[in-house]
């Protein structure tokens, strides 16, 4: 299978959204990104730290509010308060998980629909499902422009999602349905899983179990987005879908890592990028 390469598409969505993030800071508009961070989960740390950098490279502003992991739940909904109505934060994001004794829920309800760059608020998810302009859960949305970088139509095809998370597999069923692929949700309760996914002309693997998918499950041709992070014994990273396996199979695979996990970040950009334009009517 061929590669579909992640990082050079992250770069041009970054780079695009560099450019207009300058046009727009002469416009005396200053995009930012905040970001609340509630105790030393060392992943979480690295993300943030990811985020940060890639607000950066685009010339957008960003804050790290760091929490401690005593922090109570009334805390955090009054430091949500206060940057949902900072005119000076375009994006808010509270990064996951959270400590056990704070309902995650709750938190993301309180952010502002209109500065809820992850598309996790109940807000915008039923602006996704009923068709609505909104902010779209970067994983999903980074899924998508892999797909579409490739060139292939997407209308009419069979898709298979594997998973159905809230932040993975169901939005992605809603963005293939909109772009009119003939969707299949499948899930741990899925009977003869296997004859289901081989059905797939579009396959997106998201529920996180090393080299699930198998050779003998996709469809020769198939157009593989492989959503799945896992950290092998060796310490190295595996997608969900046993790549190397598929390397005879005709087709396009998006690598673990360089792929999904690139556009996701590169995503986020554009959502903020989007939040700073629309509060200022630009959008
Ligand atoms: P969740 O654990 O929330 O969801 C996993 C889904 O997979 C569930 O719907 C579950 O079914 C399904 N599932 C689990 N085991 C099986 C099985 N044996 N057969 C069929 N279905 C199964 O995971 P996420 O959606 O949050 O993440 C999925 C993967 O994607 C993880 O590896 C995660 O690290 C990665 N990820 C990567 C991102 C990136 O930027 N690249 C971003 C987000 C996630 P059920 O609902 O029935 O329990």
């Amino acid at each position: 299978m061929e590669r579909i390469d992640g990082k050079a598409l992250a770069a041009k969505v970054k780079a695009q959204v560099a450019a207009e993030v300058e046009a727009l800071r002469g416009q005396g508009v200053v995009p930012k990104l905040t970001v609340i961070l509630v105790g030393e989960d060392p992943a979480s740390q690295v993300y943030v730290g990811g985020k940060a950098k890639d607000c950066a490279q685009c010339g957008i502003d960003s804050e790290v509010l760091r929490l401690p992991d005593s922090t109570t739940e009334a805390q955090l909904l009054a430091e949500i308060a206060v940057r949902n109505s900072d005119p000076t934060v375009s994006g808010l994001l509270v990064q996951l998980p959270l400590p056990r004794h704070i309902n995650e829920k709750k938190v993301i309800e309180a952010i502002s629909p209109e500065k809820d760059v992850d598309g996790f608020t109940p807000v915008n998810v039923g602006r996704l499902v009923i068709g609505e302009d909104c902010f779209l859960p970067c994983t999903p949305a980074g899924c998508i422009e892999l797909l579409k970088a490739t060139g292939e139509p997407l209308e009419g095809k069979r898709a298979v999602v594997l998973g159905r998370s809230n932040i993975v597999g169901k939005p992605m069923a809603l963005l293939l349905l909109r772009e009119n692929a003939t969707v299949t949700v499948c899930h741990s309760r899925t009977r003869d899983l296997p004859s289901v996914v081989r059905e797939a002309d579009i396959l997106v693997a998201a529920i996180g179990k090393k080299r699930f998918v198998t050779p003998d499950m996709v469809k020769e041709g198939a157009l593989v987005v492989d959503v799945g992070i896992n950290r092998g014994e060796d310490g190295k990273l595996y997608g969900d879908v046993d790549e190397p396996g598929l390397a005879d199979k005709a087709g396009r695979i998006t690598p673990v890592p360089g792929g999904v996990g690139l556009m996701t970040r590169a995503m986020l950009m554009v959502n903020t990028l989007k939040a700073a334009k629309r509060q200022h009517g630009l959008d």
